[in-house]
């Protein structure tokens, strides 16, 4: 029976177990830093698990990576989302598909995938230590690896064995004593930042906050290219939803580089052609209700709370009839209607998930195991590859892990 520590017991680590187990002759021992395993799984989608995304195409489904997509092809034709949804309706977690794509339990909690995946593990023979940080990975002379690592020890760390093989599943690495250890291994770490945050922002309308635009854009000051799609959300401390989660997450690093201070323009016209979209708005009314207050008649899209506010915003008393609305203060409005300065000041919560990981040229995908370090296999989020939202990431491990553990069970 060949020996597989898993470093890490999430998604990626768990699903690992419960498809690399006796029956393939394989013993897993999952070693877990934290007293809980699983507890991203049993976080995400705010409880529900957004588990997969309904996208069958493959290079469509790749375009929703905005880092590292590309190496996911070969692992997709292999075992892709959907035969990794049907793993899980197999193991008694029916979905449901929503017309956004994203696949979800049909109980809508995240405790029943998390608890699929442990019954799975434990079915298939997985062993599961908790507590145990693995802080290195030592190739030994012999053949193997020695796992190092353990918390509260006073002599430091200690030796939980030898391993034939490993599989890297830790999620982002960030814990620089084991990132340490895989750059001691040979490998490459890409520079890490969080991806797919909220923003905390200036200004902010906690007024506001529960009313979302429908199809916004999201510039970079001065930028035309780096421009995020999708709808925004007011919240308390700033601005949410997909179209911040895309910023924050196609320019991760740019966003980390600054110390996250960001200026950017909110256009919340997008969808209704910009400022062709506004003008059109002036002139019809200028045309059909000239004698109506401006309060009283808004574009289409935009909440009547965030109307006022706008009207605040470009001084604009809001009894002002359509008809006596100069030129100028047309401009105003249709400025912060199209353009809406913000500045980012700091992320609004935790990452969802982490941009950069191990270099993806440095792993065979077919098998996902080390092209440096032989018996070295990596699955899920320590590499260098992230999605947007819409169960992009779960897949990710879900599959990535999948084709480490068939690989595993094939090796004599
Ligand atoms: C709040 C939240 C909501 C999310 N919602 C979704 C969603 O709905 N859909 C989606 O697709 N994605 C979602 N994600 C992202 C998704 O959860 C992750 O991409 C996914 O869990 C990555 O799986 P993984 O196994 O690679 O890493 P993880 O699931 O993060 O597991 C890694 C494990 O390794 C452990 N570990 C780390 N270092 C060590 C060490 N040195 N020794 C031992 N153990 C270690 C960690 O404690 C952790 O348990 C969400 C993330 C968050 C934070």
């Amino acid at each position: 029976m060949r020996r597989v520590a898993v470093v890490g017991g999430g998604a990626a680590g768990f699903f690992f177990a419960a498809n690399a187990g006796r029956e393939q002759g394989t013993s897993v021992e999952i070693f877990e830093a934290s007293p809980k395993p699983l507890r991203k799984v049993l976080a995400s989608g705010a409880g529900r698990c957004n588990l997969a995304n309904s996208l069958e195409d493959i290079e469509s489904i790749i375009s929703n990576y905005p880092r590292g997509g590309g190496f996911l092809r070969k692992v997709f034709r292999a075992f892709s989302p959907k035969d990794a949804v049907q793993w899980f309706e197999r193991r008694g977690v029916n979905v449901k598909k929503l017309h956004s794509g994203k696949i979800f339990p049909e109980a809508e909690s995240s405790a029943v995938v998390a608890a699929a995946l442990e019954r799975e593990a434990l079915r298939a023979g997985a062993k599961i230590r908790t507590n145990f940080p693995v802080s290195r990975i030592a190739k030994s002379a012999e053949g193997g690896f020695d796992i190092f690592g353990g918390k509260g020890q006073a002599r430091g760390e200690v030796c939980a064995g030898r391993f034939d093989a490993v599989l890297l599943s830790c999620g982002g690495l960030r814990d620089g004593a084991l990132k340490r250890s895989i750059e001691g291994l040979g490998h490459t770490v890409s520079e890490l930042a969080p991806a797919l945050y909220a923003l905390k922002t200036s200004p902010r309308f906690p007024g506001l906050s529960g009313v979302s635009v429908r199809g916004a854009a999201l510039t970079f000051k001065n930028e035309t290219k780096r421009r995020a799609q999708g709808d925004l959300l007011f919240t308390f401390k700033g601005l949410s939803g997909p179209a911040v989660y895309k910023l924050t997450s196609f320019f991760a690093r740019e966003f980390k580089a600054s110390g996250f201070k960001a200026d950017f323009f909110a256009d919340l016209m997008f969808s209704r052609s910009s400022e062709r979209g506004a003008s059109e708005f002036f002139r019809s009314c200028r045309a059909s209700c000239g004698a109506r207050k401006v309060e009283n008649a808004r574009p289409e899209g935009i909440a009547e709370k965030l109307w006022l506010e706008i009207l605040s915003l470009a001084e604009i008393p809001p009894d002002r009839v359509f008809a006596k609305l100069s030129s100028a203060e047309e401009r105003r409005i249709a400025g912060f209607l199209t353009r809406m300065p913000f500045r980012s000041e700091a992320p609004d919560g935790g990452e969802v998930v982490t941009c950069g990981g191990i270099k993806n040229s440095e792993v065979d995908f077919s098998t996902m195991q080390s092209k440096i370090a032989k018996g070295l296999f990596f699955a899920g989020e320590c590499l260098d590859i992230d999605g947007l939202t819409g169960g992009f990431n779960l897949q990710n491990a879900w599959c990535t892990a999948k084709i480490a553990a068939a690989a595993i069970s094939q090796t004599p």
